[in-house]
């Protein structure tokens, strides 16, 4: 296993930190019963567990811990976010309108398609311009004013490409959306952990974002943060410790939206990911992504039959494709070498149409915090012998 190198970050990360796989095997020995539905002393390590996490991601994030709303994946968060926020029952009502970008994974595009196709809501895309060199912001300010409608209710966009490295304004977009009185919902899954991010002071409504990606935390881990004020319908109904003698959730968040038991473990594995990540300091692991981001980059841009796709835009995410070869054929050929790379579309129909990629594709090497430059150079030496 010492011998793989690892390039699939975007995925998500690899290794964990030690921390983090021994606060899940410690609380998977010192933590039982069911964490807010019980008062004996396993259950309370158990919420206590939970707490402690919610607080830091809170504070992370810039939110109050109630507003910290435990999910799966981000895609668990995103469909929280997506359905609670229009509604459910509301099909053949008309609906209203929805933005969203030209770069989005299916976890964002695929709920938004649903509710379109049921007559929820109205979807238009709105342009990001991931390959232009320069003054993207404006453009895609401009290219999102000029669709907002009336009926516009609410815009739902990645902060980060997980095609390539291409950046979202999401503070000016979030100016936007409030001064519009439009929700803003945000897929953090490649920023979170590497850029900063603050859900009051952005305009964000609902941040959705993994635990398993930049903050290092065990897969089955991810959050939905809400903003101020924020309230949504629920996804799923159940038990929860809470108003259990009523029918209906309760409207208090975060346990309105934490309907079965949490995954305890997974959880206290994550709060060892943002100690870690804290520790590490957000702006360091950016940079290391960028340095080596860029090594990759131009070590690509050099070998005379790879197309890199947006090559101006900094960061660890870096899509390329091989003339002569399938990406198919280049993941096999970098997986046959030990190099572990992700090749085809990255769920993101979208962003591949955007960014004009090879009808098979392209292939994806992405960094994290635990990349080293003789990763990146061991996978060029691969490349170029193609
Ligand atoms: N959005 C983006 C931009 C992603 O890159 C991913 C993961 N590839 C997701 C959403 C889904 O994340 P998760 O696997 O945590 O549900």
């Amino acid at each position: 296993m010492s011998k793989l190198v690892y390039l699939d970050h975007a995925a998500t990360s690899y290794p964990k930190p030690p921390t983090v796989m021994a606060a899940v095997s410690d609380c998977m020995k010192y933590c039982g019963g069911n964490p807010g539905r019980g008062s004996h002393p396993l259950a309370m390590g158990a919420a206590s567990e939970i707490y402690s996490c919610r607080e830091m991601a809170a504070e992370m994030f810039g939110a109050e811990p109630d507003r910290v709303i435990f999910t799966l994946n981000t895609t668990h968060a995103l469909n929280l976010a997506i359905k609670g926020l229009a509604g459910r029952g509301k099909q053949g009502s008309g609906g209203f309108h929805v933005l969203c970008s030209d770069m989005e994974h299916n976890a964002v595009y695929r709920p938004l398609y649903r509710l379109a196709v049921e007559g929820i809501i109205d979807l238009e895309v709105f342009d990001t311009f991931p390959a232009a060199p320069v003054r993207t912001e404006d453009l895609i300010l401009r290219s999102l004013t000029s669709r907002i409608r009336p009926d516009t209710r609410m815009v739902v966009c990645s902060h980060a490409s997980n095609i390539c490295s291409a950046i979202l304004p999401i503070r000016r977009i979030g100016e936007l959306c409030r001064r519009r009185g439009i929700h803003l919902v945000v897929d953090a899954a490649q920023s979170a952990g590497v850029y900063e991010l603050d859900v009051d002071s952005m305009g964000i409504t609902a941040l959705c974002l993994p635990g398993h990606k930049g903050l290092m935390g065990p897969q089955g881990t991810g959050m939905l943060i809400l903003g101020k004020g924020a309230a949504l319908d629920t996804l799923m109904e159940g038990g929860n410790g809470v108003d259990s003698l009523r029918g209906e959730m309760s409207e208090d968040a975060p346990e309105r939206y934490e309907a079965g038991t949490l995954q305890t473990p997974a959880i206290a594995g994550l709060r060892a990911g943002l100690e870690f990540v804290e520790s590490a300091g957000i702006e360091a692991i950016r940079e290391h992504e960028r340095r080596l981001g860029a090594k990759l980059r131009d070590g690509l841009l050099e070998i005379p039959k790879v197309t890199v796709y947006a090559p101006h835009r900094e960061g660890g995410v870096v899509l390329f494709s091989v003339e002569g070869y399938t990406s198919e054929e280049v993941g096999r050929i970098l997986d046959g070498e030990g190099i572990c790379v992700r090749a085809g579309f990255h769920c993101s129909a979208l962003g591949h149409n955007t960014l004009q990629t090879p009808a098979d594709g392209a292939v994806r090497g992405s960094l994290g915090w635990s990349s080293r430059e003789r990763d990146v150079e061991g996978m060029l030496r691969v490349v170029r012998k193609l």
